[in-house]
C-alpha cells in the first residue's frame, strides 16, 4: 500500500516538473545529493532543504530519472528539429529553383531593354535624315518661290 502510494505521488513530482528539477512546490530552490541510505548508495537526487525521499510533501527526485526525462525530451525536440530541418530544405530548394527563373527573366528583359535602346537610336537617327530632308525641301520650296 505504501509502495503503491510512492509511486502515485513521485508520477505526479514528475508530471509537474518533467527533467532536472529547479525548485520545490514550496519554493525553495532545489540542490543535489548524493543518498547515503542501504537501498540507494551513492545515488543521487534532487530536494529541497527541507525535502526527503520519506517526506512526499517536499520535491524528492532521483538524478538518473530527471536525466532520462532531460534526455526524452531533447530526444522529441531532435526529432521537432529534424523534421524542421527537412521542411527548411525544401523551403530553401525551392526557393532556389525561384530564384533562378527570376534570374532568367531579369535577363530576358535586360536583353528587352538593349533591343529597345538599339531601336530608340536607330529611330532618333531617321528623325535627324527626316529632318534634314524637311529642311532641304523647305529651302528648294523657299527658292523656287522667291526666284521667278
Ligand atoms: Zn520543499
Amino acid at each position: 500500500m505504501s509502495s503503491v502510494n510512492s509511486t502515485t505521488i513521485s508520477t505526479d513530482r514528475v508530471a509537474k516538473q518533467r527533467g532536472i528539477p529547479t525548485r520545490c512546490n514550496c519554493g525553495e530552490k532545489v540542490s543535489r545529493f548524493t543518498s547515503k541510505t542501504v537501498q540507494n548508495p551513492g545515488r543521487l537526487f534532487h530536494t529541497c532543504p527541507m525535502g526527503s525521499e520519506k517526506d512526499k510533501t517536499h520535491l524528492f527526485k532521483w538524478t538518473d530519472e530527471s536525466v532520462v526525462e532531460e534526455i526524452e525530451d531533447f530526444q522529441d525536440l531532435f526529432d521537432v528539429l529534424l523534421v524542421d530541418n527537412s521542411e527548411f530544405q525544401k523551403s530553401l530548394t525551392a526557393s532556389e529553383t525561384m530564384l533562378k527563373h527570376h534570374e532568367s527573366r531579369i535577363e530576358e528583359v535586360e536583353a528587352a531593354l538593349a533591343r529597345s535602346e538599339e531601336k530608340t537610336v536607330e529611330c532618333i537617327n531617321e528623325l535627324k535624315i527626316i529632318k534634314a530632308l524637311f529642311v532641304c525641301c523647305l529651302v528648294i520650296v523657299f527658292m523656287f518661290l522667291t526666284y521667278p
